[in-house]
């Protein structure tokens, strides 16, 4: 529910509406704009009388909300959230608002070496954090499982050596200790509803990446979302990363529609993958301008030295020469678009 009051209200009634409301059990988020400020009510709402608010000098309206998820809703949070990642020694990255964010780095980390020059070549192409999977999932057992604690090892050291942030994917909560020291956490599409790891996710106070899943609706991704901000985490970063459809030329299907309706219905920064999306290295680069162009915060790509010998996701991966091309280009669409605005 969402309470909107009128123009300079008096602070002695706002302040006993709010105390009523949290005698009720309701959470109040107080957003103020320029004119008028807005209460968002979070908890459960269906036992207020809504005519009683209404009815209150200070009221302007109230609406009953259709969405189900709050803490995600740009109704109570009208302007973008922007999230900074990075700390003492590290290049700062945000993302949000004004602020783009380059992701890019391999599917898998496989040696110090690969991780190395990845790193230092993304970096130089203008990436602001660096990607790398330790914990892997793949569809065959069979298929590398990534190397674990070790590729965390690893991530950190090529982020000592360009300062840039790590972002890196959990599959299971037990290996959250390992995740203490990584910079952004990403919740892959298969985990995105695994509910206990997103309620852990949620006690941390750490950026999560979370991915789509490959068949969830955006309403599905904005409450999978909810499920880490009701933890009291609010550093959540949504991502579109394809969705299974009956097309068979690209890998996924890349809805790049979600990234307007998502940046419309919440306050939450969205980044766009296009590698997983399309799962062919040609279709990166005009999908990522696309994206862009739709309006996304960021983009997460795959890098890698040698894609013929990627131990994973090779076909879909860029080298870093067509990485750094690529780059350049997203900044003169960014460029466009600003002198448009
Ligand atoms: C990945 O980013 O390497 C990955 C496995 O992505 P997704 O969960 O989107 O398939
Ligand atoms: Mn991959």
């Amino acid at each position: 529910m969402i309470v909107l009051l009128k123009e300079n209200p008096n602070a002695v009634a706002v302040a006993n509406l709010k105390q009523w409301l949290n005698n009720e059990g309701i959470t109040v988020h107080v957003s103020e704009g320029e004119r008028h400020t807005i209460l968002g009510l979070v908890g459960d709402t269906s036992r207020l009388d809504m005519s009683l608010i209404q009815a209150l000098e200070i009221v302007d309206d109230v609406k009953r909300i259709q969405e189900p998820f709050k803490n995600a809703n740009r109704k109570f949070h009208p302007q973008d959230t922007v999230i900074e990642i990075g700390g003492p020694g590290l290049e700062t990255a945000r993302i949000g608002g004004e602020h783009f964010a380059v992701i890019a780095g391999p599917c898998s980390v496989e040696t110090e070496s690969q991780i190395c020059q990845v790193a230092e070549a993304v970096k130089k192409a203008g990436a602001t954090m660096l990607r790398g999977g330790a914990f892997k999932p793949r569809t065959s057992p069979y298929a590398f499982q990534g190397l674990g604690a070790e590729g965390i090892r690893l991530l950190k050291l090529a982020r000592e050596h360009t300062g840039l942030p790590i972002v890196t994917e959990v599959m299971d909560a037990d290996q959250l200790p390992l995740f203490e020291d990584v910079d952004v956490i990403q919740v892959g599409a298969r985990n995105m509803q695994n509910f206990e790891l997103l309620k852990k996710l949620g006690r941390m106070d750490k950026p999560v990446l979370l991915k789509r899943g490959m068949s969830a609706t955006l309403e599905e991704l904005l409450m999978s979302a909810e499920y880490i901000m009701a933890g009291g985490n609010e550093k959540v970063i949504l991502c579109e990363r394809g969705i299974r459809t009956f097309e068979t030329k690209t890998r996924n299907t890349l809805d790049l529609s979600a990234v307007p309706v998502l940046k419309n219905l919440s306050h939450l920064p969205v980044v766009v993958d296009p590698s997983h999306a399309t799962g062919v290295s040609k279709l990166v680069a005009p999908m990522s301008l696309a994206a862009t162009a739709a309006g996304a915060d960021g983009l997460i790509i795959e890098v890698h030295n040698d894609p013929e010998r990627a131990l994973c996701d090779g076909p879909q991966s860029l080298r870093p020469e067509a990485f750094a091309e690529l780059a350049e280009k997203v900044r003169g669409v960014r460029a466009a678009i600003r002198a448009m605005a």
